[in-house]
């Protein structure tokens, strides 16, 4: 019986998995993707704060990754878009937190999906200590003495001590565990593209508030973009099916004076907003982890940050557990990793959910609290300083994994 079986080779899985078979626990990893086919390059970029920065250097991935395929975040910007593109409301930067870590002044770092996913695959594919099982998908699970029995489509089965789901939003392991969700759909959908820019964005994420929802500029290499544009329902996906041309009009006639003129760089897509919480984060042996347990406004990134310190979090517990003989799927285990990580998934989903009502209507009463939320983040330092701390991960209370140099999460 292995001690650990993790279903989904994203973001999630892998790190989860290259951590924890470092750290001795006998683990494998399933995982749908064909292994001869390469990550997809999409529209999906991630901000990776400092302390997901160093659980990716704690699973020895950071080094596969050339420094030149990714961009320093130096700051992040909000404007009241409500009366025009006044000057920006709320600064906050590295200078905001204590430095450390030899990060250099970034917040973090702009990465494309591909480019992260492509080094994970590699790491994966040459950690000597890791079992893969892919393509391989998994169809469902029993519990067994002292661990569950996983089944497989292709008719193998495997056992593991410890089952975690890192399937994604809509995860299967969710669905046989019987875990619920919650949520909202929130009729709006996201226009996601990279664009080259005319003018240098020095590493700043900049996001304007308007009635209809934020547009935001994430920076890529290269004095290129990643935007965000939420629109109704409907609206981004017509936007998406028009012609290149069309679309660099419409986006130079709306933000061209916020943004500097845009040119599309790569492909375009439109994908519906989602607030989507699960009902419990742990059932028997079974622990969810990254999108399977919560999928959040993709406001300020934050998406997969989270999910990160889920990795942090079970890595540590179990990786602790099996060194001390214990049991890394026993119910108190799993209740520990409930208890260090629904709080902040929970709050964090809600606050970009909040962040989204406040600022995306017209409301005569919300309007002044908008100016009131903003403007206090300018004038007070130790709140900017709180804002880029939970930009940067770097507060304390983080697991160890995602401090600099931990590499047992100690
Ligand atoms: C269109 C789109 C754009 C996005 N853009 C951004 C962005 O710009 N920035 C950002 O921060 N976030 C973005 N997100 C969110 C981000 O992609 C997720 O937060 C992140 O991918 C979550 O990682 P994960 O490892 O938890 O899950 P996933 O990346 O979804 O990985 C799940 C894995 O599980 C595997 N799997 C699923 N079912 C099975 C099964 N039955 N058997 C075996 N394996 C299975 C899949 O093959 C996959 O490899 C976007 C999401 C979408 C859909």
């Amino acid at each position: 019986m292995h001690d650990l079986a993790i279903i989904g080779a994203g973001p999630a899985g892998s790190t989860l998995a290259l951590v924890c078979a470092a750290n001795g626990l006998d683990t494998v990893l399933v995982d749908a993707r064909p292994t001869d086919l390469p990550a997809r390059a999409d529209t999906r970029n991630y901000a990776v704060v400092r302390g997901s920065w160093h659980l990716l250097e704690s699973a020895v991935v950071t080094a596969r990754i050339d420094r030149a395929d990714i961009q320093p975040l130096n700051g992040l910007e909000a404007t009241d878009g409500s009366h025009g593109f006044g000057a920006p409301s709320v600064l906050f930067s590295a200078a905001d937190i204590p430095p450390g870590g030899g990060d250099g002044n970034t917040l973090g770092w702009m990465i494309e999906a591909e480019t992260l996913q492509t080094a994970l695959d590699a790491a994966v594919a040459e950690e000597t200590r890791l079992k893969r099982l892919r393509p391989a998908l998994f169809e469902n699970y029993e519990p067994v003495e002292g661990g569950v029995s996983i089944a497989l489509q292709n008719g193998r089965v495997i056992e593991a001590r410890l089952l975690a789901g890192c399937d994604g939003v809509n995860s299967p392991v969710r669905t046989a565990a019987g875990i619920g969700v919650e949520g909202r759909e929130y009729g709006k959908s996201v226009f996601a593209a990279n664009v080259a820019l005319d003018r240098p964005h020095d590493g700043i994420a900049r996001q304007l508030f308007t009635p209809e929802g934020p547009f935001a500029t994430l920076p890529l290499t290269g004095d290129r973009a990643n935007l965000a544009w939420y629109m109704k329902s409907g609206a981004a996906e017509a936007l998406a099916r028009r012609t290149a041309e069309e679309i660099e009009a419409e986006l130079n006639h709306r933000f061209a004076d916020f943004a500097g003129r845009m040119r599309l760089d790569g492909p375009v897509s439109a994908y519906p907003l989602r607030l989507q919480i699960a009902r419990d984060m742990i059932a028997g042996r079974v622990a969810l982890v990254g999108d399977a347990a919560h999928r959040i406004n993709p406001l300020a990134g934050q998406g997969l940050n989270l999910g990160f310190k889920d990795v942090a979090v079970l890595a540590e517990l179990a990786s602790q557990a099996v060194r001390c003989g214990l049991d890394p799927g026993a119910a108190n285990q799993l209740e520990d990793y409930r208890r260090k990580r629904r709080f902040d998934d929970t709050l964090t989903a809600l606050g970009m959910d909040a962040i989204d009502r406040l600022y995306s209507n017209e409301n005569p009463v919300l309007k002044p609290l908008r100016g009131l939320a903003l403007g206090a983040a300018d004038r007070l330092p130790w709140l900017r300083g709180a804002l880029a701390s939970q930009a940067s991960a770097t507060r304390s209370g983080l697991p160890g994994l995602m401090k600099p140099g931990d590499r047992a999460g100690n």
